[in-house]
């Protein structure tokens, strides 16, 4: 059969194949490498997983008409082959490699190596998701000691052709031999040879070095390499190839990417593409120039073209900062034709991407290309303007807007700005570019170790840099903000704060940075590590010492009141966006709140009832918590009653508060949980003066502190087992609740009380409680003479009840999950003693996420749906909830909408994150 038959043969019945084959068919010849340029391209936009999220977009770029160089891209396939076979490549890569070489060549009629006309390559990683500045980028890559003097013949500019050759093997030197900054070292040892240089031949800048200048780097570079390595780099352009490519694959696992990987839960075995591309020059002289641009303002959303640029520059040097670029909006001044270009280009970006882009560029003698585009990172503000916005411009539906901000980003526009009146008698030390909006405080840390340790401690810190780069990572994710005296919109620390949704101002360019001395200073005030500074992200501006923090503006119109919603954009686009979410949510969205205050503000969120009202936090105010200590320390049942007594009409007249505020909204409200100890004080001191204000001996107090003392208290005398030694707490309790139900119902407004008893283990646990409410309730209701509905059911936070649900269903009405115990007592790992092991778990990737914050799917989650079934046999239509911490985590939130459950409860300001990530469930399907 001839082969193109056998093909078309095997394509036709590839599952009959499948199932007669006993040995593996002759393996199809795979394709690792797809080259693009001239307006055609082998792949296309939606290959990220294959071809990395640069290399698609430069396929696809390639396909929509855009001035992208010629190149091609070696698959991420590629990458995984070489980790998994001990860094070999694949046979067939060499031939892949040579032909769509040779295509390249003839696109630009220059050849690699040759003598008359050198192609000149660059060769860049790109993930399938962007990872900035993590992985390594090769450029210039063909130059050697004879090309560069062609290079400067046919140029006619012998400046471009040795700093070409400078740069490369600077790039080559680090990247591929590993020439880099020495343990103790502070400057990479080629930056420490160029300062010389530039000391010797009297200059500031890199452009005002000469030819020879940069011909004396040249040598100078190559001894540094030899010094260093002992090796010669070398001459041969297909040798310097092959170096990049491997060095490339070999940046997957450099120490940072693997640090950024771990943070943004970026799967190692992804592995990166190669891209290698012909090289356009932004440092030709002063009709060539280099830049980023965002096609809006990343930080604020503002609908404005965004970036800088720096004339005759190459690659990095705009993100760098070795020189300040200009703002992009002067490149119509500049080059007005590349100007007018780019303009197109970004509109045309938006359009066929309907996002915002991030876009690298490069101008050759007034010629526009276009090098990079990816949807751009953005702070949680820009992420929903520009949501909001692109839905008012008909670019993206209102579904779309909300699949696609992150859940997390409505925190940021809850979180605080810094208050007027204290910025006014704020010392100002300097300002600088907006980064990262908010308002940040904390103590000075100079360095990524020194943000870390003071971070551990529990202190808020902001990290100053003169500028930041990867290795300052570490600290950058410690630090509550971050400064740099130095750097633009596009430098690695806008870059890292936009996307953590950091609180950063940079290139705040009057403060001096004194490592050695670890100081900051500015006009008249010197800070010293761990003194306070203050950063507002939104303005841009520095403060010395602590400045007081006000409400952000969502808060101030919804939840105090004080601001005109006409007057802010910001609660605008939250309102409409927490109206579209409200209608794709299927899951209910209730609060975890305690006082009337606190359940005020989650209903401003949009919350709909309680979902955990813990009662003992009750106890704690004013006076209220002796007479819970009288009941604690009282040593017959006639002196408990009386001091339960006691604390009745304080518990009676919170639940009047709440369930006013509530107007007919449900309330979850758990009876009495934590250990009674919790209660008592535990130095003698305390202990003296309760002894004095209670009128009762010292001696007792210690006794009854040592008797209630337990090895584990988590696992001890808590939950209903309280409820059951003492039932007459139970019922004080049940009383309170139901005498405030008939109050507030006589009044006219409806109340829906749903009493949970937790830490149920055992169905009859739960009848002994019930038992004690029913009562109370039927015995208030006849005196009252009202009606009131109400629900008695049970957290779920024991594995043992989650599974004999179907047994506990026969009493409980409703299910709530514990997730916090059931999450402790699922794996048999304490929650506050976890620290000391957990983040070395995560290292490790025992566990992906910390278990406390995330769901545990597939063991937590595995006992929450065989609850619910079990559950379901009993009561088809019980309702269920969550109340655990994890109700406020969108990926907990999204894994409760596909289980099922009616509603999750979260704190106050989670609310609105709970309800995007809700609606993102549902869109999900
Ligand atoms: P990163 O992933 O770190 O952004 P890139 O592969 O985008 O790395 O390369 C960094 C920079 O190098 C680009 O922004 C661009 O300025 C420059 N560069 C890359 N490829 C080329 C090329 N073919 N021609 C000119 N400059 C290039
Ligand atoms: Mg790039
Ligand atoms: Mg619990």
């Amino acid at each position: 059969m001839p082969k193109t038959l056998k093909k078309k043969a095997a394509k036709k019945a590839p599952a009959q194949k499948r199932a007669v084959a006993k040995k593996p068919a002759t393996p199809k010849k795979i394709r690792y490498v797809y080259y693009f340029g001239d307006g055609k391209a082998d792949g296309n936009g939606s290959m990220k997983p294959l071809l990395g999220g640069k290399g698609a977009n430069l396929h696809e770029m390639t396909r929509i008409g855009l001035p992208v160089p010629p190149g091609f891209t070696i698959t991420t396939e590629v990458c995984t082959y070489f980790y998994d076979n001990k860094k070999q490549y694949p046979p067939e890569l060499e031939a892949q490699v040579a032909s769509a070489l040779a295509k390249i060549e003839k696109s630009v009629s220059k050849k690699l190596g040759d003598r008359a006309n050198p192609l000149l390559l660059s060769v860049r990683s790109g993930a399938r998701d962007s990872m900035p500045g993590m992985m390594d980028t090769i450029l210039n890559l063909g130059m050697n000691d004879e090309v560069v003097e062609i290079v400067a013949e046919k140029s006619g500019n012998p400046r471009f052709a040795w700093d070409s050759y400078r740069r490369f093997l600077q790039m080559y030197g680090d990247v591929v031999m590993g020439v880099q900054k020495r343990e103790g070292e502070d400057h990479e040892p080629f930056e420490t040879v160029i300062e010389e240089v530039k000391h010797a031949a009297h200059v500031q800048k890199d452009t005002e070095l000469s030819p020879d200048d940069l011909k004396t780097l040249v040598e100078r570079f190559k001894q540094l390499i030899k010094e260093r390595t002992g090796k010669t780099f070398p001459q041969d352009a297909r040798q310097q190839l092959w170096g990049a490519i491997g060095a490339v694959f070999g940046s997957w696992n450099n120490d940072r990417a693997i640090v950024y990987r771990r943070k943004y839960g970026i799967p190692h075995e992804w592995g990166t593409a190669v891209n290698v591309q012909t090289m356009v020059f932004g440092n030709r002289g002063d009709t060539s120039a280099t830049g980023v641009a965002f096609t809006r303002d990343p930080a604020t959303g503002e609908k404005v073209f965004y970036g800088e640029y720096l004339i005759n520059a190459q690659g990095e040097d705009v993100v760098a900062g070795v020189r300040t670029p200009h703002p992009v909006a002067q490149l119509a001044q500049e080059m007005p034709a590349a100007h007018k270009e780019l303009l197109k280009v970004r509109s045309l970006l938006e359009k066929h991407f309907r996002d915002m882009q991030d876009l690298e560029f490069t101008v050759e003698d007034n010629n526009l290309y276009i090098l990079q585009t990816r949807n751009g990172k953005r702070t949680g503000f820009a992420a929903v303007r520009i949501a909001t916005d692109m839905v008012a411009e008909k670019l993206i539906t209102k579904e779309d807007a909300l699949r696609r901000i992150p859940a997390d980003s409505l925190s940021h526009l809850l979180a605080p700005i810094f208050d007027r009146q204290s910025v006014r008698s704020a010392q100002k030390i300097g300002t600088g570019l907006a980064a990262g909006p908010g308002a940040a405080s904390g103590r000075l840390a100079f360095n990524a170790k020194d943000a870390v340790e003071l971070a551990h401690k529990g202190e808020r810190v902001i990290l100053a840099r003169i500028e930041t780069s990867p290795e300052d990572l570490r600290g950058m994710i410690a630090a509550e903000g971050i400064l740099t005296a130095r750097g633009g919109v596009s430098s690695h620390a806008a870059l890292v704060a936009r996307q953590m949704g950091k609180v950063c101002v940079c290139g705040a360019l009057a403060l001096k940075i004194d490592y050695a001395a670890q100081t900051l200073a500015a006009g008249s005030a010197t800070l010293k590590r761990g003194d306070y500074i203050s950063i507002d992200g939104t303005a841009g501006e520095v403060y010395a010492g602590e400045v007081k923090t006000a409400a952000s503006e969502v808060v101030q119109v919804l939840v105090e009141k004080k601001l005109d919603p006409k007057k802010s954009q910001t609660y605008q686009e939250f309102a409409s966006l927490m109206s579209w979410a409200d209608k794709a949510r299927k899951l209910d969205v209730r609060t975890n709140a305690d006082s009337p205050d606190q359940v005020a503000t989650a209903i401003a969120f949009g919350a709909k009832g309680i979902g955990l009202c813990r009662t003992e936090h009750m106890f704690f105010e004013g006076d209220r918590i002796d007479a819970m200590r009288e009941m604690i320390l009282a040593q017959s049942l006639d002196e408990r009653k009386a001091a339960v007594a006691k604390l009745l009409p304080y518990q009676r007249s919170d639940f009047v508060g709440i369930f006013r505020v509530l107007k007919g909204l449900p309330a979850t409200i758990r009876f009495l949980d934590p250990p009674l100890h919790e209660f008592l004080p535990h130095t003698e001191a305390q202990q003296k003066d309760l002894a004095a204000k209670l009128n009762v001996p010292l001696e007792h107090i210690a006794r009854r502190v040592e008797e209630l003392h337990e090895f584990n208290p988590m696992l001890g005398h808590r939950g209903c087992r309280l409820g059951i030694s003492f039932p007459e707490v139970t019922e004080m309790q049940a009383r309170a609740i139901f005498e405030a139900a008939a109050e507030v119902q006589k009044s006219g407004i409806k109340v829906k009380p749903e009493i949970m008893i937790p830490l149920v283990g055992f169905p009859k646990e739960l009848r002994l409680q019930i038992d004690i409410v029913h009562r109370v309730a039927s015995e208030v209701a006849k005196a009252k003479k009202v009606k009131f509905n109400y629900l008695v059911g049970t957290m779920l936070e024991i594995p043992r009840a989650a599974l004999v649900a179907d047994e506990i269903a026969k009493d409980a009405e409703f299910f709530s999950f514990g997730t916090n115990d059931l999450t402790q007592t699922t794996l048999g790992m304490s929650r506050d003693d976890s620290g000391s092991f957990l983040p070395h778990y995560q290292e490790l990737e025992i566990v992906k996420n910390n278990p406390f914050a995330t769901i545990d799917q597939a063991g937590v989650g595995k006992l929450m749906e065989i609850s619910r079934d079990q559950a379901h046999k009993t009561r088809p239509d019980i309702k269920l909830g969550i109340c655990g911490e994890h109700g406020g985590d969108p990926e907990s939130v999204k894994f409760c909408h596909r289980i099922g459950l009616d509603y999750v409860s979260c704190s106050p300001f989670r609310v609105p994150v709970a309800k995007l990530a809700a609606a993102q469930a549902a869109l999900a399907g």
